[in-house]
């Protein structure tokens, strides 16, 4: 099946941050083998003070992706990247998966029964 390249995350990310209008947030990235719970991915946001991110970071398990299809894969990041764009917009106060989060990932194409599957497949994998 295979697992998505350096590359493409790198374009997913791009395109989700463009899309939802804050090209300049600092994402870093990287793949890790075994994540807490087994999941599939991992987001961690936090302010330094009003206006400057502190830490703005997400974790791919290279493990857990590797046993799933492409488009889960793309799912993944994209709702990683999610987390990190809402948490920027409204505060990490808000809902982990709430409202604005799903909006964010409406902007960013993945339709509500899809991010709902992924949902259940989280909950499923954990965290
Ligand atoms: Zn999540």
């Amino acid at each position: 099946m295979g697992i998505i390249s350096d590359y493409q995350v790198r374009e997913i990310i791009k395109y989700c941050l463009k899309t939802c209008g804050c090209e300049k947030l600092p994402v870093k990235w990287n793949w890790f083998d075994v994540l807490e719970n087994d999941a599939l991915g991992h987001a961690e946001f936090q302010w330094e003070k009003p206006g400057k991110v502190k830490i703005c970071e997400i974790m791919i398990s290279r493990y857990e992706l590797i046993k799933s299809d492409i488009s889960t894969q793309i799912i993944t990041i994209t709702h990683e990247i999610c987390h990190l764009i809402s948490w920027f917009f409204y505060g990490t106060q808000i809902e982990e998966h709430g409202i604005e989060w799903q909006n964010m990932m409406k902007k960013c194409g993945i339709s509500e029964p899809e991010a709902y599957y992924y949902e259940n497949k989280e909950l499923l994998y954990a965290n």
